[in-house]
């Protein structure tokens, strides 16, 4: 896979993308991680890459030429694959997800635009984008820690990133619901043991209570999330069964 992040500031991507899983999967050549300063194509002799709202108000908005500029030069670079997406980093766009981070991890090639100052030209938003990215209901100074959230999420799915490729699939959301506890060594800590049952070697008891759990913190932390996962008659029936427990114990 190809990223490219537009920015104005590149610098703050060099600790991201040079680090742990992602400095890793660059250095295998699983991805390529490059940023470009948009201001490079800039049409105006200072450089400026903003200017004040045609109508008034405060702040000033991205212009649109040098992010129309910036997005032509890495499209006929080209790379022989399928279109690029191109994501406008915003706080008016889709939430992200999980299920967007798995959709976008299919693409070849994909190019992150991040905001600044009081926003974009509509046009942009318009003519150019393909999809517009929020991380959540709260603004940000600038669209470079969003676009690294995405890109962070992304590359952990794409295949080889993560040494143990089932460590993706049994992660919160991947299949719906909240991941099951964990433990490790040692067994007894403080007088808290660890589950019997991760330490018998019973690998389908060990599914079904990670299953149970995964259930049970789901109903606690995100009952939303039970409306659209897969579950079984049985599984629905239980957590039936778990709902009034709450809640005859709340009253
Ligand atoms: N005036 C804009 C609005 O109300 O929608 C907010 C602009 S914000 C101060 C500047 C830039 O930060 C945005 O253009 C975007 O790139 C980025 N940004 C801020 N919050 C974000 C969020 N929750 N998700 C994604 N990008 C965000």
């Amino acid at each position: 896979m190809r990223i490219d992040v537009l920015t104005l500031f590149p610098e703050m991507f060099e600790g991201v993308f040079g680090s742990s899983i992602l400095g890793k999967a660059r250095d295998r050549g699983l991805v390529s991680l490059s940023t470009l300063n948009f201001r490079e194509f800039s049409t105006n002799k200072h450089h400026t890459v903003d200017d004040t709202p045609y109508g008034g108000g405060g702040g000033m908005v991205l212009k649109p030429e040098p992010i129309f500029g910036a997005v032509e030069h890495l499209l006929e670079q080209g790379g022989g694959g399928r279109e690029p997406r191109v994501i406008l980093m915003c706080p008016q766009g889709e939430t992200f997800s999980q299920r967007k981070a798995a959709e976008l991890s299919e693409e070849s090639h994909l190019i992150f635009i991040c905001g600044h100052y009081e926003g974009y030209d509509e046009r942009i938003r318009q003519y150019l984008v393909t999809d517009e990215l929020s991380i959540g209901d709260y603004v940000l100074t600038g669209g470079e820690l969003p676009a690294m959230v995405v890109i962070d999420s992304v590359v952990r799915l794409l295949p080889g990133v993560l040494g143990n490729e089932r460590s993706a699939v049994a992660d919160s959301f991947s299949d719906g619901l909240l991941e099951y506890p964990q433990y490790t060594r040692p067994p007894e800590f403080r007088g808290w043991s660890v589950p019997d049952v991760l330490l018998s070697g019973h690998h389908a008891e060990i599914e079904k209570w990670r299953r149970m759990q995964s259930l049970e913190r789901t109903l606690v932390r995100r009952p939303d999330l039970l409306e659209k996962a897969e579950l079984t008659d049985k599984e629905r029936h239980w957590l039936s069964l778990m709902r009034d427990k709450i809640d005859s114990g709340n009253n």
